[in-house]
Formats: C-alpha cells, sequence, structure tokens
C-alpha cells in the first residue's frame, strides 16, 4: 500500500484587510492592506504559521507589495 501521508503544502490566508491608498497594477481596482498569514501543512495538519503585510488588490488579488519580516 502506498501511503501519500507526506504531504507538505502552504496556503496563503488573508486574516483581514481594510482600505488602502493605491491602485492596483493589473486591473486599476483600489488596494488593500491586508494581514496575511502563510500555513503550511503537513498531512493537512498545520505546523507552522507566518503572518506578514500586504498590499493586495481588493479585486484580483494581485499581491502588490509584501512585508515580509
Ligand atoms: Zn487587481
Amino acid at each position: 500500500m502506498v501511503c501519500f501521508c507526506f504531504l507538505v503544502d502552504q496556503k496563503i490566508v488573508v486574516r483581514r484587510s481594510k482600505a488602502a491608498a493605491g491602485m492596483c497594477s493589473r486591473c486599476r481596482r483600489s488596494a488593500r492592506v491586508a494581514d496575511m498569514q502563510t500555513v503550511t501543512r503537513f498531512c493537512y495538519i498545520p505546523f507552522y504559521w507566518k503572518s506578514w503585510k500586504a498590499i493586495v488588490c481588493s479585486l484580483c488579488g494581485n499581491i502588490l507589495r509584501s512585508y515580509h519580516k
């Protein structure tokens, strides 16, 4: 039997966002300041979180700028 449990994946979650000055370079919609969180999972169990801030587009989700610590 083959076990597919060696799966590590990463998910980017927007925890909250608020309006910000700026414009998306792709679709010209307004930008938002968002608290982002990268969740790394192993066997679908989260074991590592990293929070960071980013300027994202409110429409297409394009990340205009990120502030990784
Ligand atoms: Zn956009």
